[in-house]
């Protein structure tokens, strides 16, 4: 592609997770025009995450992902905006967090806080990226409230539901493959003002991709009645829901 110096997207970017998915998400945005990137997770660092969290090394155990994550991403000097949040979003923090974003990337992998973003992308008018993954499959899709299906109407759909995983079955690069799927999609919209409401299936056995279309549903209780179950539920999440 060319042309690319002013066609780059001047936006903001929440990162939810600062594990395996968002360690290239955020590396890969930095350098590519984002104005703002924030990091939201409360967890910290440890021995057993080194292996999918490519960003993180011994010296980093103990300490908050999302700040050594920023710290990571600056130490760079590419992006000056970067702010990490040591806390797990909830519904209760979501909006002081995330006013003023453009965009919401969920790394989580959680079916908990994906519910909570799908709420939260409805109600702020956000739009989000999925990605989930399990052992050597990932799906991922981006949702733009209003013109894509939410995650609440794929749901009506057995064949649609997201898979959820544990980092224990997922294959050690998924996650990167993850990021990459998702800094695509946020290329492909921002720059190129492509959307296709679909979600994306990858089996990395047997190098195949997937592709469903999707739509949205008129009786969603979500994007079409606006019923907000998990930010209405005031839910705070103490410890880490990813
Ligand atoms: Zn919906």
């Amino acid at each position: 592609m060319t042309g690319k110096a002013t066609s780059k997207p001047k936006i903001s970017v929440s990162i939810i997770g600062a594990g395996g998915n968002s360690s290239l998400v955020s590396l890969l945005l930095s350098r590519h025009g984002i104005k703002e990137i924030r990091i939201v997770d409360g967890d910290n660092i440890e021995k057993s995450n080194l292996e999918r969290q490519t960003l993180f090394g011994i010296s980093h155990i103990g300490l908050n992902k999302a700040e050594v994550m920023k710290n990571i991403v600056q130490s760079q000097g590419i992006l000056n905006k970067i702010t990490a949040f040591h806390e797990y979003l909830d519904s209760v923090n979501y909006e002081s967090i995330l006013t003023g974003t453009d965009l919401i990337i969920d790394c989580t992998d959680s079916i908990l806080t994906r519910n909570l973003i799908n709420e939260i992308s409805v109600k702020m008018d956000i739009p989000w990226i999925m990605t989930s993954s399990m052992e050597k499959f990932l799906e991922f899709k981006l949702i733009v409230p209003g013109k894509t299906a939410c995650l609440n109407c794929l749901t009506e759909n057995q064949n649609l539901i997201p898979i959820n995983c544990s980092y224990d079955n997922v294959e050690f690069y998924i996650p990167s493959l993850g990021s990459i799927m998702a800094v695509s999609l946020v290329s492909n919209y921002y720059e190129n003002s492509k959307l296709e409401d679909c979600i994306y299936f990858m089996n990395m056995d047997d190098y195949s991709i997937t592709k469903i279309k999707t739509g949205l549903r008129e009786s969603c209780s979500v994007c079409a009645q606006k019923v907000f179950p998990e930010i209405t539920s005031k839910r705070i999440i103490g410890r880490s829901p990813y």
